[in-house]
């Protein structure tokens, strides 16, 4: 396995896979990785002959008040993971290689970009769209690999994918849960065990949703209903949005259609927690 620091490194090791005709998969990452962005690349070792991971904790997507300091940096462990799941390429840019003092463009998704997530988080997806359209340029991949765990984050770069024309199919892999349900994150690591406790409520909230809609419940303003009712029960838990919307437009619904999808944001201590789950009406 190669590490990258440098961009010029970067190019000339994907010159020599596409001499050898490999499809070129890639995973773009802020590391501290789990089995949640092992799963993705996994299903690019399955459909790429070269995989490239990033591991960049991208400042610009922080907010002024966020956790970019304490945000976990395990290089080592890191590391190993991806050598161990067989990854052949990955790029571990410092911050001056990824944004010199001199750079001062930025990509803006429109629409999306403001809403929910957006919304409590003022500039997060202008930083996201940012570094992933450079990581893209860099790249220069045939498929980028994303998690429907940042349900919102993946329909603004395939709106960006699309919008900028990228030479790219944009992927999106299912979550990866622990066995209590919660889903992987790298924030994981800051709750405490009661904290944690109160974050169960979220996958538990999603999961009663889908089973009301399994049960004939259809009208999303009674799903948005049952997720907030678990999360109010929760002690310790502060819900920031609890939503039933749109697949592609992430509008609030208020009537059924076949597919939905079920959002929740909320803190737990001081750390924040999102999940979802796209529910069918059967
Ligand atoms: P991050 O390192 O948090 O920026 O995540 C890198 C990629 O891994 C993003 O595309 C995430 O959506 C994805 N990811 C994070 N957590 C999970 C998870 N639990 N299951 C699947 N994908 C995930």
């Amino acid at each position: 396995m190669q590490v990258a620091e440098r961009i010029a490194d970067v190019r000339q090791a994907i010159r020599a896979a596409r001499r050898d005709g490999k499809p070129i998969g890639f995973v773009p990452t802020m590391g501290a990785l789990h089995a949640g962005h092992m799963s993705l690349v996994t299903a690019s070792r399955n459909e790429c002959g070269y995989t490239v991971v990033s591991i960049f904790v991208n400042p610009t997507q922080f907010g002024p008040h966020e956790d970019l300091d304490r945000y976990p940096r395990p290089r080592t462990a890191d590391l190993t993971l991806c050598e161990q799941a067989g990854v052949d390429l990955v790029f571990y840019p410092p911050v001056e290689e990824m944004y010199p003092p001199r750079a001062t463009t930025f990509v803006e998704v429109g629409g999306l970009s403001d809403i929910w997530e957006g919304a409590i988080r003022p500039g997060h997806f202008r930083g996201v769209a940012t570094i992933v359209a450079k990581l893209l340029n860099i790249v220069g991949c045939d498929r980028a690999y994303f998690g429907q765990k940042d349900y919102q984050q993946q329909l603004v770069l395939r709106r960006m994918a699309a919008d900028l024309d990228l030479p790219v199919e944009i992927i999106t892999c299912p979550i990866a849960r622990d066995p209590d349900g919660l889903a992987l994150s790298s924030r994981n690591a800051y709750l405490s065990p009661a904290e944690r406790e109160a974050g169960l409520a979220i996958s538990r909230a999603l999961l009663a949703a889908e089973r009301a809609v399994k049960a004939g419940e259809r009208d999303p303003r009674q799903l948005q209903q049952i997720l907030r009712s678990i999360l109010d029960a929760a002690r310790g838990l502060q819900t920031e949005y609890a939503i039933v919307v749109d697949p592609d437009t992430m509008r609030e619904l208020d009537q059924a259609q076949a597919e939905m999808v079920a959002l929740i944001a909320a803190r737990s201590g001081t750390t924040r927690l999102i999940d979802n789950l796209i529910l069918k009406i059967p």
